[in-house]
């Protein structure tokens, strides 16, 4: 054989070998466009609330600011029931470490500003964040519950059958 042809062999003969060095791991999806549209909020694409706080997932709104968005629940159990969210996403008060000091601030006023809107505040009302497995929350998406209205229940959220 040629030498001239001796180093292309060469190099088909280490082909197999290269390929097993490949990753195997399959190339990250890329994130929805939605996402980048605050990327400050960093953004969950599975997330229904960022998908909310985005525009892509429908609401009826009740509040925003640069910080917070506060809803209507969408299977609400009391006259008023409203979720306020922060932007930004993080699952739940397990991760508020995550949040500027500023956000964790806003969320709180936005509850008040909300039930002062919704005219809870001589009455009375209650605000509940459900934190983790144990407190069933379902929506890993850090939200406070805002209910009143009504003489509320001891716990008027708690889905039936949810408790064992
Ligand atoms: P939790 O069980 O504390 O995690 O609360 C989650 C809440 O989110 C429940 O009260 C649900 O009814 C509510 N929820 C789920 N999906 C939506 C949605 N797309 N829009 C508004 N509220 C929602
Ligand atoms: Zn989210």
């Amino acid at each position: 054989m040629r030498p001239s042809l001796l180093k292309p062999l060469a190099a088909l003969a280490l082909l197999p070998l290269l390929a097993c060095q490949a990753p195997r791991t399959a190339p990250p999806v890329p994130a929805p466009a939605w996402t980048a549209v605050h990327p400050e909020y960093h953004a969950n694409p599975n997330c229904i609330f960022c998908k909310i706080v985005a525009g892509v997932a429908p609401s009826r709104k009740v509040y925003e600011d640069g910080r917070v968005v506060a809803f209507w629940d969408i299977a609400p159990r009391a006259p008023i029931h409203i979720l306020v969210i922060p932007k930004q996403h993080i699952r739940s008060l397990d991760e508020l470490e995550q949040l500027p000091v500023e956000t964790r601030a806003a969320l709180l006023d936005a509850c008040f500003k909300v039930a002062k809107q919704f005219g809870l505040v001589e009455h009375g009302f209650r605000v509940i964040a459900n934190t983790g497995s144990d407190a069933n929350q379902t929506v890993p998406h850090l939200h406070f519950h805002v209910v009143g209205g009504e003489k509320l229940l001891e716990d008027p959220i708690t889905k039936p059958g949810a408790a064992k």
